[in-house]
């Protein structure tokens, strides 16, 4: 029978996670997909958008009773999820690495549940990955927040009122978040310099134009898949000390060190803060996981002895718009996997579905 798709709107968050133009494709490949009324409003999706290509509108609780498969950003809030009907398939971010207790929560309730964190770091996961699409988004809305809170400006400026020296930007971890972050401050006309582990980081960032800053002696990572690896105590000592020397001289510090599975490293000390320029800002991409930064509060932007600190780590959520586009491809291409002929369809010998039907394999715990 063919399946049916439900799309919910998200709880405090301004995007939606299937746009009309993914939804009709789905529609195409024999779903019926129904979605919750003004889900997509503010990402600017009016439901009239939706109708026009064939999906039907409903408030929240006829969408969980009809659809099969539900899809949100995330996943809906534990009072509500126990609510939730046996049987029914959950398509999110459930973040098991982080939440240990949520796949035996979800398999005690019988909900099936895929969780798109979880998606593998292939080539051919790429156009699947949300974490890269709303990382990249996050680096570049850093960069903004960054300036606009910043008492100066980014590029140089030569005036009848005399010039103006750039700002300098030290990027801390130079991945995917990382990355947009230099691109765009560099667009702003700032004097961008990075830091990474990873020893395929330093060429990246002097392809976009910044310095690396260079400290010897990381642990080899080349097997581990793209992600970051522990370093040893002498080495982080060593980064501490290189870290807290450019991050007097910095007006903006964007953090975006990231461990998977584990707190983020702590990267900016208290004591590195009060050495900074009176007005600096530091934004922090991992605030959610910790911080990079010792006095970072997770949602939240404090004023530390002049320096202003953001900690967001979700900054994709304030672009809806394209947010919401880019979720919804990768959403899509992950989606056309268990979508065959209309019927929904689990091919457990796919490496990207077995890592990400947790409620199934586990694989968080055994990874
Ligand atoms: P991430 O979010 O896990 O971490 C962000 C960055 O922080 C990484 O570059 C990491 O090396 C760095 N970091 C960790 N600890 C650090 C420390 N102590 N000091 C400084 N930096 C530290 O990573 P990400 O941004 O998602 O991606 C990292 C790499 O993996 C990139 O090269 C990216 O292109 C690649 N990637 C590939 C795929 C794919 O092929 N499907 C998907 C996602 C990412």
């Amino acid at each position: 029978m063919a399946v049916t798709i439900g799309i919910l709107k998200e709880y405090d968050d301004q995007r939606v996670s299937l746009v009309p133009k993914s939804a009709e494709k789905l529609i195409a490949k024999g779903a019926s997909i129904i979605v919750e009324a003004r889900a997509g409003e503010q990402a600017s999706f009016a439901d009239q958008l939706y109708t026009d290509v064939g999906v039907k509108i409903a408030d929240r609780a006829t969408v969980i009773q009809q659809a099969d498969v539900l899809l949100c950003i995330y996943p809906p809030e534990p009072t509500e999820r126990k609510q939730l009907p046996q049987g029914k398939t959950l398509v999110s971010q459930f973040k098991p690495y982080f939440d240990h207790e949520v796949i035996s929560q979800l398999q005690e309730q019988g909900l099936h549940a895929f969780s798109l964190d979880m998606i593998p770091r292939t080539t051919l996961a790429q156009r699947m990955d949300v974490l890269s699409s709303m990382a990249s988004i996050a680096g570049y809305q850093a960069v903004l927040a960054a300036s606009r809170a910043l008492p100066r400006f980014f590029p140089m400026m030569i005036t009848a009122a005399g010039s103006i020296k750039p700002a300098k930007i030290l990027v801390l971890g130079a991945g995917v978040a990382g990355l947009q972050a230099i691109a765009t401050a560099k667009r702003l006309g700032a004097m961008v310099e990075a830091f990474d582990v990873r020893a395929a980081a330093k060429e990246e960032v002097q392809s976009l134009g910044a310095r690396f800053v260079e400290v010897e002696g990381a642990t080899d990572d080349t097997a581990a898949g793209g992600y970051a690896v522990e370093q040893t105590e002498e080495y982080r000592r060593r980064q501490a000390e290189t870290i807290q020397a450019h991050a007097k001289q910095a007006d903006v510090i964007i953090t975006t060190a990231q461990l998977r599975g584990r707190k983020a490293p702590i990267l900016v000390e208290a004591a590195t803060v009060e050495q900074m320029r009176p007005g600096a800002v530091i934004v922090d991409l991992a605030a959610s996981t910790g911080g990079n930064c010792a006095l970072t509060q997770d949602e939240k932007t404090i004023v530390h002895q002049g320096v202003t600190i953001m900690g967001y780590s979700d900054l994709s959520k304030d672009m809806p718009q394209n947010a919401s586009e880019l979720f919804s491809n990768n959403l899509f291409n992950f989606l056309e996997l268990l979508v065959i002929d209309g019927e929904w369809t689990i091919d457990l010998s796919n490496e990207i579905i077995s890592n990400t039907f947790i409620t199934i394999t586990g694989s968080a715990e055994e990874e």
